[in-house]
């Protein structure tokens, strides 16, 4: 067996955004750091292309005011945000008919506005009584558990409406179809965000701020201050920590490398990916915390594809449209102005999510840009019909993020039909959730970094970023401590 190559402080495994900023921390710390990612770039869910004149941002995109540490980390590297472009009349297509012009809801049926009302208040009481940090705990858990989202829609939603709202909310917010998503983990989801009606799926809240030049940048910033000791093509195959010293194997998966093997050591590491991706690395001893970590096999990233488009000209401003759309029918579910900051390249960006994601993941992008072609013809007219560049980014067939959002399901369905290899038995004396903020250990030498283990705003940049300080400052506190060489 090959010795180590080199030695040091700390390896952190994955340069997506979490273990980008927690190398960057700690490299400012004063600590020897390594960065170890499987692609060829960084960045992990944030992607960001040209289109056009301009760029599309095909991953994370959007910031909250309320997100105040990916704020702060955006002003410190100088990439600057503006307010997401959201003039004009907003578009709703429901099955049966279209609404513009007006706000969406002033058209519904009163019997319908009074049970939205009354259910989204339900599901923000229901979230208030989850412990954040032990949700399991919570009086009613055990039934929420078993229980999917569906489940609950159909015991306590009567109108037609309502029902297509809170599953298009369910596809907008967590891009899962109801049923694959434990009521619990959705109580839980939304507590620990802004609630469905902080969220407002409808308008802005979470979506309401971009980044100049797109997310994408705030990896690439840190990856060009960190240097040569981030180290693309590595895909990390296997960590043992039964020695004094963490031996990490990784195999390139540059093409023509015929997967050539390296090995790295250190004092500790960060694991900086979805936990949903532990089982693929052999970690020796095993995590005590992988199976549950995993949620008993029940934890995968939501399918999206994103569709991005560039036209001559922003035409649906001429209709005193917005750009912005959604539609419960059909293969695409949102749809928003993404033209550049400064108008130079006007652009729409279609969100497919979901049971439709999962289905048209297979075929080709030429097959995609018609079908949402179509769709956008329909919702804003004929002027849609011929963009000037297209890009689109199927997350689902991603080798190394395949999705977007961490979700749970609920424990009635262990084995989800759309996983070829199925779900994994829960072992039943495990807690069926792993609260972020609770799951992050520190396991031996491994400390967990990457925005599932973050306390508020998991599977977002937010906590990405929340997660990657906090794993930097347990590691520097525990550098500190060693005694002297
Ligand atoms: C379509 C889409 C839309 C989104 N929209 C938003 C949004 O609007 N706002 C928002 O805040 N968030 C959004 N998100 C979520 C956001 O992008 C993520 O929460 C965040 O980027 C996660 O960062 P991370 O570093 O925790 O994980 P990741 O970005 O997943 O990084 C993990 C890294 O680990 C690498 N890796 C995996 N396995 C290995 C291995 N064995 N060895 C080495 N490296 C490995 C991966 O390649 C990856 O680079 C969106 C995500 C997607 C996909």
């Amino acid at each position: 067996m090959t010795p180590p190559s080199s030695h040091r402080d700390v390896i952190v495994i994955g340069a997506g955004l979490s273990g980008l900023v927690a190398a960057y921390r700690l490299a400012r710390g004063g600590a020897s750091v390594l960065v170890l990612e499987a692609r060829q770039r960084v960045g992990g869910r944030t992607l960001t292309v040209p289109l056009g004149r301009g760029y599309a941002d095909l991953g994370g995109q959007w910031m909250s005011p309320t997100q105040h540490r990916l704020a702060a980390l955006s002003e410190e590297l100088g990439v600057a945000t503006v307010p997401q472009a959201r003039s004009g009349h907003m578009v709703i297509q429901w099955a049966d008919r279209t609404d513009r012009r007006e706000p969406w809801w002033s058209r519904l049926p009163l019997a319908t506005t009074w049970e939205l009302t009354r259910r989204v208040r339900q599901i923000d009481r229901l979230c208030q009584q989850i412990p954040l940090d032990a949700p399991e705990s919570a009086r009613g858990a055990a039934e929420w558990s078993q229980q999917s989202l569906a489940d609950w829609l159909d015991q306590n939603v009567r109108t037609h409406r309502a029902r297509e709202t809170l599953e298009l909310a369910s596809q907008l917010v967590f891009g899962a179809e109801p049923h694959e998503l434990s009521f619990l983990y959705v109580l839980h989801a939304l507590g620990v965000t802004s609630g469905l009606t902080g969220r407002r799926a409808f308008g802005p809240g979470a979506t309401e701020m971009r980044f100049v030049g797109g997310a994408h940048r705030l990896s690439r910033v840190l990856a060009a201050r960190l240097g040569p000791i981030v180290r693309l093509g590595h895909r990390v195959a296997s960590i043992d920590h039964s020695g004094p010293r963490v031996v990490v194997t990784c195999r390139s998966t540059v093409a023509r490398s015929g997967g050539a093997e390296a090995r790295f050591s250190a004092q500790l590491i960060i694991l900086a990916l979805s936990p949903s991706l532990f089982a693929r690395i052999d970690i020796t001893p095993d995590l005590a915390l992988t199976a549950a970590g995993c949620h008993g096999g029940r934890l995968h990233l939501s399918p999206v594809i994103k569709c991005a488009f560039a036209y001559r000209e922003a035409f649906w401003r001429q209709d005193d449209l917005s750009g912005e759309a959604y539609r419960s029918q059909g293969a695409v579910r949102a749809v928003v102005d993404h033209s550049t900051p400064d108008g130079s390249q006007p652009a729409l960006l279609a969100f497919i999510v979901g049971d439709r994601a999962r289905s048209l993941s297979a075929g080709q992008p030429a097959e995609r840009r018609s079908l949402v072609i179509a769709e956008l013809v329909e919702l804003f007219g004929r002027r849609a019909e011929a963009p000037v560049d297209y890009a689109e980014k199927n997350w689902p067939d991603d080798r190394w993020s395949p999705g977007c959002v961490a979700i749970v399901g609920p424990a009635a369905f262990e084995s989800p039909p759309h996983r070829p290899e199925g779900g994994q038995p829960r072992d039943p004396a495990r807690p069926w959730i792993i609260a972020p903020g609770t799951s992050h250990g520190p396991f031996g030498r491994i400390h967990l970094a990457g925005t599932e283990t973050a306390t508020r705003w998991p599977s977002y940049m937010e906590g990405a970023v929340e997660a990657g300080e906090r794993a930097a400052g347990e590691v520097l506190s525990r550098l500190a401590q060693r005694p002297p060489a």
